[in-house]
Parts: C-alpha cells; structure tokens; sequence
C-alpha cells in the first residue's frame, strides 16, 4: 500500500539530488508522474502522497480514469501518446496539457476544439531527435513552422518541445534537445519546457535541462502491456 508513496519520494530524491550536481534549481524541474496502463487506485495514491501532474497515452483509458478521479480537481492532466485525428476533442477537453503534437492538422484542430475553454491547452511538439522511423515526433526542420502555428493559435500556448531518445543515443540527443529548446525559448517568451527523461534516463535529461521528467515504472513499477 506504501510502495507508491515510497517510490515517489526515492524518484523526487533522486531529482533533487541531479538538479544539485547540474548547478540547478529544484523548482525548476517538475515530475510528470505516468500512470498509463495502472489503475485510479494506483493514482489516487500517488495523489495522496502530494503528486498532482499525471500522463496519460491511451485516450479511450484515460478518459475513464479523468472522469472517476473528476473529485480530485487540482491533478493536471498530461496527453503523452501518439494522437489520432479523430481523438483531438478528448484531449482538447480533458488535458491542460499535450507533449506529443507532431503534425499542422492535430495543432489546428485542438485549436478550434479547445476555443469553449477558460484556460489555453499547453503545446509541447515532439521532436523525433534520434531520427528512427519507428518513432513519432517532427523532424528538426520542420519545427520552425509548427511552432510558429502553434503560437499563432489563440486557443494553445506553446511551452517547448518532447522527446524519446533512442536508448543507446541518449546523451547526443539530450545536447541536441537542449540546443533547440535554447533557440526555440529566444524566439518565444511563452516557451519554458524541455520534457525529457524517463525512469532509467531522468538523471542525464536534467543534467542537460529538462525541466519536466516523464516518470512510469519508477513510481508505478513494471507494465504489464507494452507501450
Ligand atoms: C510510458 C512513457 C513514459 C514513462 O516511461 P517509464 O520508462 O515507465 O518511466 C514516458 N514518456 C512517454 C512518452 C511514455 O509513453
């Protein structure tokens, strides 16, 4: 019953403890707790031990899980999976967050779906930076151009840029990411969010300035399905 609050104080330890060898702020990285494929209860107890930012991949799943944890008014949702057309207005609705916008049709529809809400949805592009073909996210070339529509979009705010290195890659990744974030934050003063890092890679993402870690396994444990 603990196990989760354990786990979440040893995964925040271990980022208080790479924000101080990277010469950084604690405030300023933030853990983006992934509970796809995991129960509410599994949430809930997260939430009790103060956790409040969670990511979700599977639209149909995690609008179930929003509207049975609708009670706990505060948790920020986090759409992190690959995006379908057709399944914009879930996230356009339910999130406050998207990190995995990759194309000009998905930005302009969760636009126009998002325009009846108070608040603007906040955009991260994934940038497909270890340039796998089985990977989503944009090329590097194409970023001028999506977050220049994203910022021209009255009803998104663009925060920065995603990304999932390929495993044996990850550091040249990391430095590319944090070359473009730089250039990408010069141009736009609303842009504040490199989300990179995972369970078995969070420390090196911080070290070279992530500022949101997209943690599952370490807080969660395994998975039982793929994804
Ligand atoms: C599943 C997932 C994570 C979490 O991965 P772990 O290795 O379990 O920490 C992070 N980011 C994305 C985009 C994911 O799909």
């Amino acid at each position: 019953m603990t196990h989760i609050k354990n786990n979440l104080a040893q995964v925040n330890a271990q980022i208080a403890q790479a924000c101080q060898h990277a010469h950084r702020s604690i405030d300023d990285v933030s853990l983006l707790a992934v509970s796809k494929t995991k129960p509410v209860s599994m949430i809930e107890q997260a939430y009790q031990a103060g956790q409040r930012m969670f990511g979700e991949s599977y639209i149909q799943e995690a609008v179930e899980k929003i509207e049975q944890l609708s009670h706990l008014s505060d948790i920020h949702w986090h759409f992190i999976g690959p995006i379908q057309s057709n399944k914009t207005r879930h996230i356009a609705q339910l999130f406050s967050w998207v990190h995995s916008v990759d194309r000009a049709k998905i930005i302009t529809r969760l636009n126009e779906q998002r325009g009846d809400q108070d608040t603007a949805l906040n955009i991260c592009l994934q940038v497909n930076i270890s340039e796998e073909d089985s990977k989503s996210g944009i090329k590097v070339n194409e970023l001028a151009e999506l977050a220049q529509l994203t910022n021209d979009s009255p009803n998104l705010t663009l925060r920065g840029i995603m990304a999932i290195p390929k495993k044996n890659d990850g550091i040249k990744s990391f430095a590319k990411m944090q070359q473009l974030f730089h250039q990408l934050q010069a141009q736009y003063p609303s842009v504040d969010t490199l989300s990179m890092g995972m369970s078995s890679d969070m420390v090196e993402a911080i070290s070279y300035g992530s500022t949101i870690v997209r943690v599952g396994t370490a807080i969660f444990g395994q998975r039982e399905t793929t994804g």
